[in-house]
């Protein structure tokens, strides 16, 4: 068939039981910003093909089987894609199975990889993308100087969303498989999916404790803090290093990056390792005891005090409305 002008090559997440991972239509819109959404969703349900559409794919591929943890298939079915939709990038989630697949498939079709963006654009030479760096300080572009961008897109960072597409063209992929030497022999839950919070990684908001939490046992006022907003939970490498919390939390430039529409730091100092990770969330709100700590230079909200005697009252406020 013959595609859309401008088509943009959309790997979509696709977790375990087949549906589409909510970083589906920001992904789609930051496509849509630079050409037609052309979604590939390997092993997904019918559902997460509803998604695709809804989030604006003009055509969804799909594979048959299902959804695998495994990242040959994903790779198989994106080279496949790839070659038969020729677009012009291919924009895969920042996820850790979305890197995955993308390094690899950027090697397997000798194309220029540009990871963790926080936004894309197209101007007469083809697409650029932006990177956030040096903790969020600077801004800079990359554009591949041959070839297809292969992009992956850091979750929650791209706020534009594109038009539901009614009835979009759905195709059945054909696909060979390369051969994996790889097997699924069972799965075990990671601790963050047996917790009923949100991922770290794509959270819409996010609470973060460090250091000023003091021990493992008062680090609750974090999760209870979270779980009064929603929210996931993350950490300053100090609390995780003290043993407050599980590394998987994180953030900063040796955690996560997390782009959230809102980030909560308690008791955090704002190194710029710490920074680095979270700088780039719309609205940051920072609670510290020290009014001269460098968390309050990127905070858009500040409150000076001991968090054992705000965060208590900012419960009670939120669990009274
Ligand atoms: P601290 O800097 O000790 O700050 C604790 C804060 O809590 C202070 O500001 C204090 O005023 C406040 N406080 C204390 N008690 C209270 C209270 N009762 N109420 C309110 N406020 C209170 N760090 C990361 O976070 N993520 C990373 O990925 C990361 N990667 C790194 C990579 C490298 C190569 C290196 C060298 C460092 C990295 N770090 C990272 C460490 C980073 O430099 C900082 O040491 C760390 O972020 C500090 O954590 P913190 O803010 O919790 O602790």
């Amino acid at each position: 068939m013959a595609y859309p002008e401008k088509s943009i090559l959309v790997l979509v997440d696709v977790d375990p039981s087949g549906d589409a991972a909510s970083s589906t239509a920001a992904l789609i819109g930051a496509a849509a910003t630079i050409g037609a959404p052309v979604a590939l969703i390997v092993g997904g349900s019918q559902a997460a093909t509803d998604v695709a559409a809804q989030a604006g794919a003009q055509v969804v591929l799909t594979t048959l089987g299902d959804a695998s943890s495994l990242t040959v298939p994903a790779v198989d079915a994106l080279q496949a894609a790839y070659r038969q939709v020729q677009p012009d990038a291919v924009l895969i989630s920042n996820s850790i199975a979305g890197r995955d697949v993308a390094g690899r498939f950027a090697v397997r079709e000798k194309l220029a990889l540009s990871v963790d963006v926080v936004g894309v654009s197209r101007d007469d030479e083809g697409v650029t993308a932006q990177h956030s760096v040096y903790g969020g300080s600077y801004l800079t572009e990359s554009a591949p100087t041959f070839g297809t961008p292969v992009i992956t897109v850091r979750q929650g960072a791209v706020d534009a969303r594109a038009e539901a597409v009614a009835s979009p063209v759905v195709e059945e992929l054909s696909v060979t498989a390369s051969g994996a030497a790889a097997a699924t022999v069972g799965e075990i839950a990671a601790e963050e999916k047996t917790s009923s919070r949100p991922e770290l990684r794509g959270a819409t908001r996010v609470v973060s404790g460090g250091r000023g939490l003091g021990s493992k046992e008062k680090f609750v006022l974090v999760e209870q803090l979270a779980d009064a907003l929603g929210a996931a939970v993350g950490a300053s490498r100090a609390a995780v290093d003290a043993g407050y919390i599980p590394y998987a939390h994180q953030v900063g430039q040796t955690g996560v990056s997390v782009s959230p529409q809102l980030y909560i730091a308690l008791g955090i100092s704002g190194a710029i390792q710490h920074r680095a990770g979270m700088q780039t969330a719309k609205t940051i709100v920072a609670i510290n005891k020290d009014g001269d700590a460098p968390i309050f230079d990127v905070a858009d909200f500040g409150i000076v005090g001991d968090v054992f005697t705000v965060v208590p009252q900012v419960i009670e406020a939120l669990e009274a409305r």
